[in-house]
């Protein structure tokens, strides 16, 4: 159990905030203009005593208790995985449905970070990497899914997005402790083991080949997105459809709460404006998300670097950006997200006006000031609209 917390709350509706991967803590922001509520309503002994049994954070919130869904209550909890915050919002009639769904979600998200995960040494990611180059390997449908997303989404990108950039992630993080850059040949090493059109599927017996010995994977570019899509699911089949589940950087949302249009999202970019988001999405059934260094990156001999890399040049992004992308599900707008993040910025922008239902914003920094790039198609209301 990682931590034990339990709050009832009954100042802010917290608006969740898109903001880059790995960050810890799930950026909740306060819209200026809510006011203060009281609350209304209390978490039953019951639920009280699921939520400290699991170790999650429940919030209660008043939610909209208007004429119209008089029965339903907001309900919060939250629990780390994945290196981040897992937040689930959710509207339900009474705490031991609220409680129970938000349990078995957050085992969801155990269960794939069981198999995803770069840092468990037994995760089936891992056995992935050690075993898969010898022969097939039969594999989860679950890593079977989500690396055939992978593949598409590097195709998509022609590499920019790459799960087999492992072998570059582990130069990088390197960097992190030793303060040292990479040298050309360290690079060039990595690098070759970096093409994911070395990764055979065979989707009749759902297994993976590694074509070379030493390549790596690595998932953390879309894991998170897709434990989203996969926990907001669950929540939705156990009748919860007015939910939004939350991981990190990455959004994915249900019905809307009751009696409103949407769910609040508040839009995370580099610091343009004074830390303020510049603006506030309503979004229903649908995901979102950023990639960015806002929070994540490293600064080596006064330069800032991101964590996420070019894979055609082995080189980790510099300077500060963001890229929000909107898309149905969250496995897609993860993993584009990070893909968009190295494209030039009107190969990006070409790339989410071809494909359906896709929409990005993009902050980059121009000399001492920011400029922002919009697609066709992304929600209203943000600055550098046209
Ligand atoms: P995100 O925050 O979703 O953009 O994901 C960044 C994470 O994905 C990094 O911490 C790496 O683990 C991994 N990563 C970095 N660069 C790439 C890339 N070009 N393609 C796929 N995954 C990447
Ligand atoms: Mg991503």
């Amino acid at each position: 159990m990682l931590f034990f917390r339990f709050l009832i709350r009954g100042l802010h509706p917290r608006l969740p905030t898109v903001r880059p991967f790995g960050a810890t803590g799930c950026g909740a922001v306060f819209s200026r203009s809510n006011q203060a509520m009281r609350v209304t309503s209390y978490p039953s002994r019951r639920t009280m005593l699921l939520s400290l049994a699991l170790g999650l954070t429940l919030v209660l919130l008043p939610g909209d208790l208007s004429a119209r869904a008089p029965q339903l209550k907001r309900y919060e909890f939250s629990l780390p995985r994945m290196g981040t915050i897992f937040r689930i919002e959710l509207y339900s009639s009474d705490d031991a449905t609220a409680a129970k769904a938000a349990e078995a979600a957050f085992a969801r998200a155990e269960e794939l970070e069981q198999i995803m995960s770069d840092y468990r040494q037994d995760s089936e990611l891992m056995s992935l990497a050690r075993q898969g180059a010898s022969a097939p390997l039969p594999v989860s449908s679950e890593l079977y899914d989500v690396l055939a997303k992978s593949i598409r989404i590097s195709e998509l990108s022609r590499g920019a997005f790459n799960v087999t950039v492992g072998p570059l992630v582990e130069l990088w993080r390197k960097v992190r402790t030793t303060g040292r850059l990479p040298s050309a040949s360290e690079l060039a090493k990595a690098k070759a083991l970096v093409d994911y059109r070395n990764i055979e599927l065979d989707g009749t017996r759902r297994t993976v080949y590694l074509k070379r010995p030493g390549m790596k994977l690595d998932l953390g570019a879309i894991g998170k997105g897709y434990a989203a899509d996969q926990m907001l699911a669950l929540l939705q089949s156990q009748g919860l459809r007015q939910a939004m589940v939350v991981a990190g950087g990455e959004v994915a949302v249900g019905a809307p709460p009751p009696g409103e249009a949407g769910w609040k999202v508040a839009l995370d970019t580099p610091n343009v404006g004074g830390g303020n988001p510049p603006c506030t999405l309503l979004l229903h059934d649908i995901a979102i998300s950023t990639s960015g260094d806002s929070k994540q990156f490293m600064e080596v001999n006064g330069k800032r670097y991101s964590h996420v890399i070019d894979p055609s040049t082995g080189w980790a992004l510099e300077g500060m950006a963001s890229t929000t992308v909107i898309a149905k599900d969250a496995t897609t707008t993860d993993a584009l997200g990070t893909a968009l993040s190295v494209l030039p910025v009107q190969d990006g922008i070409h790339l989410a006006q071809s494909l359906p239902g896709v929409a990005v914003y993009m902050v980059r920094q121009a000399g001492n000031g920011w400029k922002r790039y919009v697609s066709r198609g992304f929600p209203k209301g943000c600055p550098g609209q046209q």
